[in-house]
């Protein structure tokens, strides 16, 4: 899942092909050899996903390749007049991003599943209007709540949409940041954990991928704020070791992979030193990082279910 941030016009970056299924991810942020001529943000990069055998073509993804088939094929043809052949492509509507599942939520009755192909699609429009409505007016996301927890209400009735397929994943999206817009961070830190522990890692393999580094980074702002607030002696000590772990793995991460001096890094790396060196608790995880990692996570997945099922949304 993409964030859309804007349009860019360079002469490089513009040989670099599509693919569903990138080698290669478009960055803003990295200054590089560029560092003293460009200001910050100034910049363009192609940074890659994975290690590139010789001979084989850069790619980057035009488009939000979590979309499914027919969606990508649209827009790629709408906005950029070709037919995708990509390797993602090439398995139609047989990939995660297009699956339907019939699986229902533990301990509730299944609710009759969709049964043919036209309501779905009409559900899926419907769902999809909600989303571009809300993406279309900026500023006032806090009034479209009703409607978002509504289109994802009807997703979620049909039984068969699982929680990371489009546009489940764009719309809970859209209602966390207009929770977060009024102010209500408890909220908006379930749905951004959905993102974090479900969606993000099915479509992007490596958690290094700039969009799973920044859902990361928004969550453990979430997270350490939240903690922060918590009056309840346990929820504050599990909210403070998630957020530990979700900073420290972001650390780690950008160690292991390519070390760049993105804006990204500097922030994370700003973050880290600061809960290090600032924070009580820090000792404490760290004298059993694994064990307090464990519990923390155990404990948000146990949110998580807790909300889906709420919702009932297959979880399969
Ligand atoms: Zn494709």
């Amino acid at each position: 899942m993409l964030d859309p941030f804007g349009i860019v016009f360079h002469p490089f970056p513009a040989l670099v092909n599509h693919s569903c299924q990138p080698n290669c991810i478009v960055r803003f942020d990295l200054n590089g050899l560029a560092e003293r001529l460009v200001p910050r943000y100034g910049s363009i990069s192609i940074q890659s996903l994975r290690d590139i055998p010789q001979n084989e073509e850069i790619t980057i993804s035009y488009i939000d390749a979590s979309f499914p088939f027919a969606q990508r094929q649209t827009q790629l043809r709408d906005r950029y007049y070709f037919t995708c052949n990509c390797s993602l492509c090439a398995q139609k509507e047989e990939t995660v991003n297009d699956r339907l599942e019939s699986k229902s939520v533990a301990g509730q009755p299944p609710v009759s599943p969709v049964g043919d192909n036209t309501q779905t699609a009409e559900l899926q429009a419907q769902a999809e209007r909600t989303f571009y409505d809300v993406q279309s007016k900026p500023g006032i996301e806090t009034t479209q709540i009703p409607h978002l927890r509504s289109a994802l209400q009807s997703l979620a009735s049909t039984s068969i949409w699982p929680v990371h397929r489009y546009p489940f994943p764009q719309l809970r999206q859209q209602l966390a940041l207009a929770l977060l817009e009024r102010q209500d961070f408890s909220g908006a830190l379930v749905h951004f954990a959905i993102l974090y522990r479900i969606v993000d890692p099915l479509y992007h393999a490596v958690t290094f991928h700039p969009v799973r580094m920044s859902h990361a980074w928004t969550f453990w702002n979430i997270t350490f704020y939240c903690a922060s607030e918590q009056q309840d002696e346990r929820e504050r000590y599990m909210l403070a070791m998630l957020s530990f772990h979700v900073v420290d793995e972001l650390f780690k991460d950008m160690q292991k992979h390519n070390f760049h001096q993105g804006e990204m890094e500097r922030m994370v790396v700003r973050a880290y030193e600061g809960v290090r060196e600032g924070n009580p608790l820090w000792q404490s995880y760290e004298r059993s990082k694994d064990k307090n990692s464990e519990l923390a996570l155990a404990w948000l997945d146990a949110r998580i279910r807790q909300t889906l099922e709420s919702e009932r949304v297959s979880t399969s």
